[in-house]
């Protein structure tokens, strides 16, 4: 029997925000020393992690699934603890409830909030009358929160440096296999040159590829879905620029401060999905996302959206952000977002993450703090 250390303790797949947090807590928390980090990206943070809402979550958004609901209420606090520079509270976020085509009414919405103990109340006269009365119920004032990737991606750089994890950019993990001493992974830079590093641990946090690698790793036990998403940039009028927006509870639509670039992305439930499919192996999202036709529906968007505030008309539209959004399947009637964290009986020492929202971490976190590594 072979007796030799692999000379990592741990690769991480994927230099999105869970991948790089959680290098940081193996380094720190788990006194990990030999780390590295491989992105296919030029750099971290490039995909979901940037392309997304930039919605630090307090809950409102889940009256369907109270368990993430909960989770966000426990979650926000720390998240604003921990990264107070990237979070922005800087804007009056209202949630709006139609009177048609909604699974709640104003009332049950009201009612929600208290049972998750969310502060709300009814929005100003001067807020309130921004939306057509005709197709809104009523208005809500709420505490939610946005955050700018940029300023995540900073305190990444920092934190990997601080703790000596080595990262490779454009650096694509194709293989995770067995060895005598641990775990195998194989590299491909990208001039096609292939090579391979040996680990203790693998961290499987590459999201939409998570299920794309080959050798002895299984694949995830939990179905995914992923989905092609648009979401427009838009530069608002004034009296919608301080802002945020979120209309309940059905096929409504989002308009969210994006700080990363100073302007709002602007999501609707019926437009922002162009494409989803069943995730399976060989079928590589992020190559289907770069052979995908990228027409903006953002005039769809903005269609819809004025019948319920129209000062939206007058919004400009500045450019898309499309991303392959991934989520757990059996989440697609509650809209629900638990994390997917995954131990590897066929492959030990590999574990698959996925955080389904940026605050989730802390759940990856608990769930790492009872593995004996
Ligand atoms: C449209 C949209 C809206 C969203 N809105 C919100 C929101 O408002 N609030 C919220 O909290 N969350 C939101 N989310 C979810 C949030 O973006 C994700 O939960 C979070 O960014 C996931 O982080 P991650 O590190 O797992 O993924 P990513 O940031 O995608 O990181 C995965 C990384 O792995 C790399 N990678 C993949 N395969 C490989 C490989 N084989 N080798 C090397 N590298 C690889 C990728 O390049 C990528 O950088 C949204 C997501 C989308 C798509």
């Amino acid at each position: 029997m072979s007796t030799h250390a692999p000379p990592y303790d741990a690769v991480i797949i994927g230099g999105g925000f869970y991948g790089a947090a959680i290098a940081v807590y193996l380094a720190a928390q788990r006194g990990f020393r030999h780390t590295l980090l491989v992105e296919r990206e030029p750099a971290l943070m490039l995909r979901a992690s940037y392309n997304n809402q930039a919605r630090v979550h307090n809950g409102y958004h889940y009256p369907r699934s109270y368990t993430t609901a909960y989770r966000s209420r426990v979650n926000l606090p720390r998240f604003v603890r921990d990264w107070p520079l990237a979070v922005r509270q800087d804007f009056t976020k209202l949630y709006a409830i139609a009177r048609h085509n909604s699974k709640l009414t104003a009332r049950q919405f009201e009612r929600f909030c208290r049972d998750i103990g969310a502060p709300v109340q009814q929005a100003p006269a001067s807020l309130r009358e921004l939306f057509q009365a005709r197709l809104i119920e009523d208005v809500f004032a709420v505490q939610e929160y946005a955050f700018d990737s940029t300023r995540l991606a900073e305190w990444a750089l920092r934190e990997l440096d601080r703790f000596a994890v080595q990262v490779h950019y454009r650096t694509r993990a194709l293989a995770v296999d067995k060895t005598p001493d641990g775990l195998r992974v194989q590299l491909e830079n990208e001039r096609g040159d292939k090579t391979h590093v040996d680990s203790r641990y693998v961290f499987n946090c590459s999201y939409s590829g998570t299920n794309q690698l080959a050798g002895d790793f299984p694949g995830v036990s939990t179905p995914l879905k992923q989905e092609i998403t648009e979401m427009a940039l838009m530069a608002m009028p004034a009296p919608l620029a301080g802002l945020g927006i979120t209309v309940m509870d059905g096929p409504f639509f989002s308009l969210m401060p994006f700080p990363a670039r100073g302007l709002h992305t602007l999501s609707h439930v019926r437009f922002t999905p162009h494409l989803s499919w069943q995730d399976k192996p060989g079928l590589d999202p992020y190559r289907k996302l770069r052979d995908y036709a990228r027409v903006s529906r953002v005039d769809r968007m903005v269609r819809d959206v004025a019948r319920y505030i129209p000062a939206v008309a007058d919004a400009r539209h500045v450019d898309s952000l499309y991303e392959v959004k991934t989520v757990l399947q059996r989440n697609e009637a509650d809209d629900g977002r638990p994390i997917l964290f995954e131990r590897h009986a066929t492959l030990p020492g590999c574990f698959s993450v996925l955080g389904g929202k940026i605050d989730n971490l802390y759940d990856v976190l608990e769930k790492l703090d009872d593995e004996a590594l």
